[in-house]
């Protein structure tokens, strides 16, 4: 038995001005063959799944590409031909299933439907192959996708802790499939509705309960069900939250289980919709807690979902009502990292921090923000995922300082990089669980790692292409009406 197995992982948020050439793919990993394998063997991600399966199967492994990166704007016509052509020269060798590690929300220049496209052209290839797919919770899943493969599972938590498990899930399925045990059949239902993404938290209503529903659905009646919540800024027609389902060959129960999670979804839709606290009313709200760590969540600039990673207005703030004992996680900013490094450990330094990239899709220039400090380190911003996300995957931060004024230090770096783990504060000898405030740029991911240390939380509205405020995006891709950009659309 021969297996190809690969990764292609990007989230697009069409309205980031943050690139994505080949390059970008690099700081997580372009990893080929056994390099692909010893980069992602015993880690927490389906691709670690799919290669233990493999492996007890006694198969064959080929790992044409494991290629990620964050989130960003639409990828490279280039790069995805690059990325999507490994896998297809792959499969056109020969071989006996395909187990595919994928987002689902993945939009290039050259297609609106990253996956959808790839799959469409590894079947036209090989027609007859059974193939696994695992996809992101935050998939905006798309016909072509359904109908070009065997089997999709997706994350069932928010933050994604389950990554090897989806990978199990769907990759099972399809092994059982290849004896002939069982025969997948799929189908999907989705509904006109862009999910806020900070309403999707699995540790809150509604996601929590429809994901409940979902997983007891998946023990009785289906192989695997999935609620999708989507990307919503991801500007395309088939945008928003959907359902998959995959049954024993039966295709009515398939699609009956979608349809009825789908509607529970779209009954519950106002549960879906964020509603926003004016900044400085959430830092005055954070500055008379009493007892730290307090979490500031700069939810306007997560680079996970496409921020820039460089808006100060958060900070701004928190030094305009002189909050203290604060460190912040983290500014990506390679010029004041360069400065800082050429200065050296313990120089003084006085730099326009942040604000290095402009925002045409919101109307905004880059703001940079004046600050003094000294530098109180230097890294190469290297360190090994301890907590439950993405557990024992190497990050990459790039060279990294951190920058101290006294009341705040900043952890600056090089490559983009959301705060889901303790590490990327202690791997830089800042130990979270003694500052009063960690003021974070991230959504959800935030709380694997930082919840169980946190006293509170506050989410804090700044400015950036992550803003919680709908009004600011024009979305013109979008099939409309769509809730809630079309509040009173009649359905
Ligand atoms: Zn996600």
């Amino acid at each position: 038995m021969k297996y190809v197995i690969a990764m292609m992982k990007h989230e697009t948020n069409t309205f980031s001005p943050v690139p994505t050439p080949y390059e970008s793919f690099v700081s997580r990993g372009d990893f080929y063959g056994k390099d692909a394998y010893n980069a992602f063997k015993g880690t927490n991600t389906p691709m670690a799944a799919f290669l233990d399966l493999a492996e007890k199967e006694g198969a064959e492994i080929i790992i044409p590409i494991a290629a990620e990166t964050w989130p960003s704007g639409p990828v490279h016509a280039q790069a995805y031909q690059r990325i999507t052509d490994a896998i297809c020269d792959a499969v056109a060798k020969g071989c006996d299933a395909i187990f595919l590690d994928l987002h689902g929300a993945m939009v290039c220049q050259n297609t609106d439907d990253g996956e959808g496209t790839l799959l469409e052209r590894i079947r036209s290839i090989a027609p007859e192959i059974p193939m696994a797919v695992a996809l992101d919770l935050h998939a905006n899943l798309t016909d072509k996708m359904i109908t070009n493969c065997s089997v999709i599972a997706g994350y069932t938590t928010y933050p994604h802790i389950d990554m090897y498990e989806t990978g199990l899930r769907s990759g099972k399925i399809l092994i059982d499939a290849l004896k002939g045990e069982v025969k997948p059949t799929m189908n999907w239902a989705h509904r006109p509705m862009l999910a806020h993404t900070l309403r999707m938290g699995t540790d809150d209503e509604p996601m929590g309960d429809l994901v409940a529903k979902a997983k007891t659905i998946e023990g009785q009646d289906a192989l695997a069900v999935t609620v999708f919540g989507g990307f919503p800024l991801a500007d395309f027609s088939d945008a928003g939250l959907s359902v998959v389902t995959v049954t024993d060959n039966n295709k009515k129960a398939a699609r009956d289980i979608s349809n009825h999670l789908a509607d529970e979804a779209w009954q519950r839709r106002r549960e879906f919709v964020y509603e926003l606290e004016p900044l400085t009313e959430s830092v005055a709200r954070a500055g008379k807690l009493p007892q730290g760590p307090i979490l500031l969540i700069d939810h306007s600039d997560n680079c996970a979902s496409g921020g820039t990673q460089d808006t100060m207005a958060v900070v701004a703030e928190v030094m305009r009502q002189n909050l203290k004992d604060v460190a912040v996680g983290a500014i990506r900013d390679p010029q004041a990292v360069k400065k800082c490094i050429e200065s050296g450990v313990g120089s003084h330094v006085t730099l326009a921090l942040g604000g290095k990239m402009d925002m045409p899709s919101i109307g905004r220039k880059g703001e940079p923000l004046e600050v003094s400090g000294y530098v109180r380190l230097i890294s190469d911003g290297d360190f090994i995922v301890q907590g439950p996300m993405l557990t024992g995957v190497t990050m990459h931060m790039g060279k990294t300082v951190v920058l101290d004024t006294g009341s705040i230090q900043f952890v600056v770096i090089e490559n983009n990089h959301e705060p889901f783990d303790l590490e990327m504060f202690r791997s830089v000898g800042i130990e979270p669980t003694t500052k009063q405030y960690l003021l974070l740029k991230s959504r959800i991911h935030y709380r694997a790692g930082f919840k169980p240390i946190a006293k509170h939380i506050v989410e804090c509205s700044g400015i950036g292409v992550t803003g919680s405020d709908y009004s600011q995006f024009k979305f013109e891709k979008v099939r409309r009406p769509i809730f809630p950009l079309d509040l009173d659309m009649a359905l």
